[in-house]
């Protein structure tokens, strides 16, 4: 049973909610579904009941609870410093404490192991590298998307849609020690020496957006910035945090903790898990962590780094993670205004989430569907060619939707765009 003490975490918290309905326009569950229970106001007083005994914790409730994205727009406008990012996370752990039957129904015990393998043992994807790689370049996956058999499996679609795998950065280098992962464990940096940093690679983007990781360590080592690619480094436990499932959350922080705990700045690529790193002190007390456009913004060495001109609109996504809780958005369209002739522009619409959402787009299609509509629609009217995100689930999720409504706009991270015209080839 969940602690008292939580409970009263739950009541003490929502009671500072004053009911005030400013939040209410900046919901995108209310937007689209019109309900006050499906609004941070209307939420925050269900949580209330609930965890005084007012209110059942049923079904009903949980719905209310799993359609929430977690975006936290509302926490970003509330005139009274209402956590609702933390209130949401002890509700939803109250959630799977308390209603063990149903809890356990919403998930089906494969992807229950999936995720376990995936979050708590992130290196074995790095082994799944070389298979990804093989069915996308025989174009099996693209085959078995065109099949009725995965038609209405969002997961399999996921995987299927997943971009091309890249290997990690000169990964085939002589002399330099290896993890075991295929990642160096070190990247020294290239002419004067400017400082020395941490690189977060996540469990899912170690796979997925090598893209990303590869031109970050590129630019810092150009910078002048040593590269550490720490062993043994987890998930950031998002995915857990968000679930409800605060204990094994907890324990992949921990873990993440011993691995940083020798490095002052810690970066991470993508803004989601870079604010479950923050919150969760994983770089301790003296250390940071710092996003990745952040960091390059406040970097020394610039005037020595020749930058190709690219005459282009380039579309910025800011996700709700950047945006919302770490309130960092302005970072990437000054990293793209170093690329001679580009334009970053914002994408109509940054204030509301795209339905990524962690695997929400998997547990919520339908609004998820609704709310990346608005981006497609917002994409297409653009004439864009390319649109960058610093978060990896939204690009994955946008440039699925873009392709799937045959947009032919790319979707890549700001340092993969500005690290291109630093000379990378990707
Ligand atoms: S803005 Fe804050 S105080 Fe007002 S209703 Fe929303 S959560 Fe409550
Ligand atoms: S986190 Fe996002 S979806 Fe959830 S109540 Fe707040 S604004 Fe609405």
């Amino acid at each position: 049973m969940l602690s008292k003490f939580s409970k009263n975490l739950i009541i003490d918290e929502s009671n500072q909610c004053v009911s005030c309905g400013l939040c209410l326009p900046h919901c995108p569950t209310y937007r689209v579904l019109k309900s006050e229970a499906d609004s941070p106001r209307g939420r925050i007083a269900l949580m209330n009941g609930v965890a005084n005994g007012r209110i059942a914790l049923n079904a009903r409730f949980i719905q209310h609870m799993d359609r929430c994205l977690t975006c936290r727009a509302c926490e970003a406008v509330c005139p009274n410093n209402v956590s609702y990012g933390r209130l949401i996370d002890e509700t939803r752990a109250l959630i799977a404490d308390q209603s063990k039957s149903v809890a356990s129904a919403r998930k089906s015990n494969w992807r229950i192991a999936l995720e376990r393998l995936l979050l708590t043992q992130p290196t074995r994807l790095d082994r799944l590298r070389r298979l990804l790689h093989f069915l996308q370049k025989n174009e099996w996956l693209r085959g078995l998307r065109r099949s009725s058999l995965i038609k209405n499996k969002r997961i399999f679609k996921f995987i299927i849609q997943l971009p091309v795998v890249k290997f990690p950065y000169a990964a085939a280098a002589e002399n330099t020690a290896s993890n075991g992962s295929a990642w160096r464990v070190v990247y020294p940096a290239q002419g004067e020496k400017r400082g020395e940093v941490a690189l977060f690679l996540g469990c899912v983007a170690r796979v997925t957006d090598v893209a990303t990781l590869n031109s970050s360590i590129y630019v810092l080592n150009r910078l002048g910035y040593t590269v550490h690619i720490p062993r043994n480094q987890m998930c950031c436990g998002a995915i857990y945090q968000h679930s409800g499932a605060l204990e094994q959350a907890n324990a992949l922080v921990q873990r993440n903790k011993s691995v940083f705990a020798e490095f002052d700045t810690v970066i991470s690529t993508a803004s989601g898990c870079g604010v479950q790193l923050l919150e969760s002190g994983v770089a301790g007390e003296q250390g940071e962590v710092i996003d990745i456009s952040h960091f390059l913004m406040a970097a020394k060495g610039w005037e020595s780094i020749h930058i190709a001109p690219l005459a282009q609109k380039i579309l910025v996504h800011e996700p709700c993670s950047l945006r919302h809780v770490l309130r960092e958005q302005a970072y990437p369209y000054q990293l793209i205004a170093r690329i001679p002739g580009a334009a970053a522009v914002p994408l109509a619409g940054n204030d509301q989430c795209c339905g990524a959402a962690g695997t929400y787009f998997i547990d919520q299609p339908e609004i998820a569907d609704t709310l990346l509509q608005n981006k497609i629609t917002t994409v297409k009217e653009s004439k864009a060619q390319y649109l960058v995100t610093s978060n990896i689930g939204c690009a994955m999720h946008i440039a699925n939707g873009l392709y799937e409504n045959g947009i032919h706009v790319e979707v890549l991270h700001p340092v993969t765009l500005l690290a291109r015209q630093m000379g990378l080839e990707l």
